[in-house]
C-alpha cells in the first residue's frame, strides 16, 4: 500500500507554525524574482548551506526584509507600486478567488483584507527536512518527492486494513509536533495515491479501493503530468476523463515509452516503486529584468549567476558534464546552448565555456529580459570516463574551486568574485 502526504498549503502553513496570529484568516505568501545577487553594492551575505536533502536550493540571504513595504512596493517615479505574486494562499484566501501565480496587487483588489507575507525559505526548508525526519521514522520505504510531498510504502509493515488509521495517526502526530497539516491519499498504486491526496484536501485522509470506479469521471488534467499541451491533444482524441484513457489502451501503446507509462500510472497498472533516493539531477538558476542591451552588463549577470551554480555544485559535490544557457530577448525570442564537458568541474573551466556559449547566443541589438544556466549530467548518474588530455590542470582548478569554496562557505558568497563579473 502507497501513501502520499502532501503538506496543506506548505508555505502558508509554515508561516502560521511560527505565526499563529495568521491563523484562520485570508493569507497568502508572496515573492519577488530576486535580482538582489546582481547588486554591486551587495554587502552583507551570509550563506546558510544546511544540505537538508534533494529540494534545497543551497543559496539563502539572511539579509531579506520581513516587512510587506520593504519587499512588494516600489517607488516607480512619484508613484508606488505594490510587485510581486502570489506564492500560496490560505483556504480562505482561495474561496475569495485568490489563486498561486497571481500579481499580488490583483490578489489585493479582490481580496482587500488579505494579509501578503514574503516568503522565508530557509524555515519552508528546515520543516521541509524535520519533517521528512519525522516521516521517516514511522515508514522506513519513503521518497520525498517534492519539498511539500511524500511517498511512503507501507507494504509488509502494515496490515491493510490497518493503513487508514494508521495514516489519520500520522496526520495527528505530524499536527501536534509540528503544527502543519497534511492530507494522505492512499491506494495500491503509488501515482492513484498521489491522485487521492487532492480528494482528501484540506486536512483529510482518502482511501481508494475501487481504483476503477475512482478514475472513471476525474478530468485528465487532475492527474499527475498531464499538463496543458498534453491535455488539449488528449482532449482531440475525445479523451476527457481518466476513465477516457482506460478504455484507449491502444492509443496509448502507439505513443511508446511515455504514452505506455501513463496508461500504467492511469490506470494503477504501473508497479511503480518508491524511489530511494530522489537525488538531485541538475541545478540551474533564473533571474528575469527589463531589458538590457549592455552586452558587458548581460555577461557580467552571466558570470555572477555561474558563481552561485559552482558554489551549489560544490556543496552538494556532483560533478556536472552538460552545461546549459539561455537568453531570453523581448518579444519571445530566445537563443540557447548546451554543451557537453566530460571534465572536471571546476569555476574556471565553467565560466571559461559560458564565456564562449555566451558569444554565440547574445545579440547587442536585441533586449536581453532573462538569463537562465543549468548544469546536469553529473557523473554519479552517467557514469563515464573523463578526459585525461587536460586532466593535470583540471585537478589544479578543481583544487582551487575548493579552496574558494570553503572561504566562501565561511566568508560569504560574494567574497571572492572573478575579473569577469566586475
Ligand atoms: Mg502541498
Amino acid at each position: 500500500m502507497f501513501l502520499h502526504i502532501d503538506i496543506d498549503s506548505f508555505f502558508v502553513s509554515a508561516e502560521r507554525s511560527v505565526d499563529p496570529g495568521l491563523k484562520n484568516i485570508h493569507m497568502a505568501v508572496g515573492g519577488r524574482s530576486n535580482l538582489e545577487i546582481f547588486n554591486k553594492k551587495r554587502i552583507h551575505i551570509k550563506l546558510m548551506n544546511d544540505n537538508s536533502g534533494a529540494f534545497v536550493a543551497p543559496v539563502f540571504y539572511s539579509d531579506r526584509q520581513k516587512s510587506f513595504r520593504s519587499v512588494f512596493v516600489e517607488k516607480v517615479g512619484d508613484r508606488e507600486k505594490i510587485r510581486g505574486i502570489v506564492t500560496t494562499s490560505s483556504y480562505e484566501a482561495r474561496a475569495c478567488g485568490v489563486k498561486t501565480a497571481m500579481p499580488i496587487a490583483q490578489a489585493l483588489q479582490i481580496c482587500p483584507k488579505l494579509v501578503v507575507v514574503a516568503s522565508n525559505y530557509p524555515l519552508y526548508h528546515r520543516l521541509s527536512h524535520q519533517i521528512h525526519q519525522f516521516i521517516q521514522m514511522r515508514i522506513p520505504s519513503l521518497e520525498q518527492y517534492s519539498i511539500d510531498e511524500f511517498f511512503g510504502d507501507v507494504s509488509g509493515w502494515i496490515a491493510e486494513e490497518d493503513v487508514y488509521v494508521f495514516a489519520l495517526q500520522l496526520q495527528q502526530e505530524i499536527l501536534e509536533r509540528f503544527d502543519i497539516p497534511v492530507s494522505i491519499g492512499i491506494s495500491k498504486a503509488k501515482w492513484i495515491a498521489k491522485l487521492a491526496t487532492e480528494f482528501a484536501k484540506p486536512f483529510g485522509v482518502y482511501r481508494v479501493k475501487d481504483i476503477d470506479a475512482f478514475i472513471e469521471d476525474i478530468p485528465i488534467e487532475k492527474f499527475p503530468g498531464i499538463g496543458r499541451g498534453f491535455q488539449k491533444r488528449l482532449e482531440s482524441y475525445s479523451i476527457h476523463k481518466l476513465g477516457d484513457i482506460k478504455r484507449r489502451k491502444t492509443l496509448f501503446y502507439s505513443w511508446k515509452k511515455p504514452g505506455i507509462e501513463l496508461y500504467h500510472r492511469v490506470t494503477g497498472s504501473d508497479n511503480e516503486a518508491i524511489s530511494r533516493r530522489s537525488e538531485r539531477k541538475s541545478i540551474g538558476i533564473s533571474r528575469t529584468f527589463d531589458p538590457i542591451t549592455d552586452a558587458d552588463e548581460v555577461k557580467r549577470r552571466v558570470m555572477i549567476m555561474a558563481r552561485h551554480i559552482v558554489y551549489m555544485v560544490m556543496a552538494i559535490e556532483v560533478n556536472p558534464t552538460r552545461y546549459y544557457l539561455k537568453i531570453n530577448y523581448e518579444y519571445g525570442l530566445r537563443e540557447k546552448q548546451t554543451r557537453t564537458i566530460d571534465r572536471i568541474f571546476s569555476e574556471a573551466l565553467f565560466k571559461s565555456e559560458l564565456s564562449e556559449m555566451y558569444n554565440a547566443v547574445f545579440h547587442p541589438d536585441r533586449g536581453a529580459v532573462k538569463l537562465s544556466l543549468n548544469v546536469s549530467n553529473f557523473t554519479s548518474n552517467h557514469p563515464k570516463t573523463l578526459s585525461f588530455l587536460e586532466l593535470d590542470s583540471d585537478m589544479k582548478q578543481e583544487r582551487l574551486t575548493k579552496h574558494l569554496q570553503d572561504l566562501r562557505g565561511r566568508f560569504g558568497l560574494d567574497i571572492i568574485k572573478t575579473g569577469s563579473e566586475l
